[in-house]
């Protein structure tokens, strides 16, 4: 069966396609379930995408995430993206085939599934909003009681299982902050409001003033990726617009940060005299996995084979919209050692496709053991 699996991700890796239009991605999906004599089910609410579903009773959800990313890929990499500028650079190839993999798995030994497995075939992970807050609305909660998600990880090397202890990922919340004053001449600052001055100094009190909010043993992160405003040396801007990210471990976190940026906001903007035009056009919350679900893949990985194990103490501040399914139902989100060259979101990562016989080994043998043991009760 690796044999096939590892074909397939050598087919779907070139045919990598932008969040919201995987169309190919999912015909092609499609196209190997039907071959197989098993049935695609299309989401209502969305052109991409859709699930499969294998077994009897009980269902545990896992979750594949299918889109690809606007990056162009180096040009001597064995097996490439063929579409100019896309690239599977986050490698959900991979997750795809993983979830192909666990399907065709389970139709060759129905006698190893206690109960059933529903493959969602995620699109637009990458985006904001993300798919998951459309998928969430869609016709596969019926008798569900987890959801598994996995991520390959490139900072791992190959086989090894990471398991988040706590949180599995942080929130991911976007700002987006106008600020408007007058404007004018900059031969007469004192006539208007010196709004690129104004704005340095929102920069750097709104971070400090964050910073002294929020207890310092809670994780946090802020940052602005984007300033823009002003046409020329000699006119002071009527507008600048910031663009930044907050995150937290904690959904509660992230809230309060959110509340003391809207205070810390108005205030500013009433000692200044401007207008400030504060959204936060996204949020991604946080994953936080089942804690049950946890002892149970350490349990089982224990006696698997204990040396692939890795209990990751440290979260990841990166963000995944798996939460968004584990705000309606317990779940867990673990990572495969993917070992390889270059960076994730990089023209120049390259994983090992070799992670797909042990991702599969595990994850198959976890499924296995997940209803044996009655977990789902
Ligand atoms: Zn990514
Ligand atoms: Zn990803």
């Amino acid at each position: 069966m690796i044999k096939e699996i590892i074909k397939f991700r050598r087919k779907f890796h070139p045919l990598a396609e932008l969040s919201y239009k995987e169309y190919k991605t999912t015909a092609y999906i499609e196209e190997i379930l039907t071959n197989w004599g098993l049935k695609f089910q299309n989401f209502e609410n969305l052109d991409t995408g859709g699930f499969c579903e294998i077994g009897e009773g009980p269902v545990l959800l896992f979750r594949s995430d299918i889109d690809g990313l606007p990056i162009e890929e180096a040009e001597d990499h064995p097996v490439k993206s063929d579409t100019k500028g896309t690239m599977h650079a986050c490698g959900h190839d991979f997750h795809i085939a993983i979830g192909l993999g666990l399907l065709r798995y389970f139709q060759q030994n129905p006698n190893k599934l206690k109960g059933k497995l529903r493959v969602i075939f995620q699109p637009a992970e990458e985006a904001a909003p993300g798919g998951a807050e459309f998928v969430i609305k869609e016709n596969i909660w019926q008798n569900a009681r987890h959801i598994v998600g996995v991520h390959v990880d490139n900072q791992y090397p190959t086989g090894k299982v990471i398991v988040p202890e706590k949180a599995a990922s942080a929130s991911s919340t976007s700002l987006k902050i106008e600020l408007k004053g007058p404007g004018g001449h900059t031969s007469r600052p004192d006539d208007t409001v010196d709004l690129i001055n104004v704005c340095g100094e929102y920069i750097t009190a709104l971070q400090n003033h964050l910073n002294s909010s929020i207890d310092p043993r809670e994780t946090l992160s802020f940052a602005f990726g984007k300033v823009e405003g002003g046409d020329t040396h000699n006119a002071i801007p009527q507008k600048i617009e910031l663009r930044g990210t907050l995150r937290a471990h904690k959904n509660s976190i992230e809230k309060k940060a959110r509340n003391i940026i809207k205070d810390f906001t108005k205030n500013f903007s009433q000692v200044y005299n401007i207008e400030i035009d504060l959204q936060f056009p996204t949020r991604c919350p946080a994953t936080n996995n089942d804690p049950e679900l946890v002892d149970k893949i350490i349990q089982f990985m224990a006696n698997r084979d204990k040396s692939n194990l890795v209990i990751q103490k440290k979260a990841s501040m990166g963000a995944d919209d798996f939460a968004v399914y584990l705000e309606k139902l317990p779940g867990m989100y673990i990572r495969i050692g993917a070992g390889g060259q270059g960076e994730m979101h990089t023209g120049e990562l390259l994983l090992e496709e070799k992670l797909l016989e042990p991702a599969l080994n595990y994850l198959t043998g976890f499924i296995e053991f997940y209803f044996d043991s009655g977990s789902y009760k």
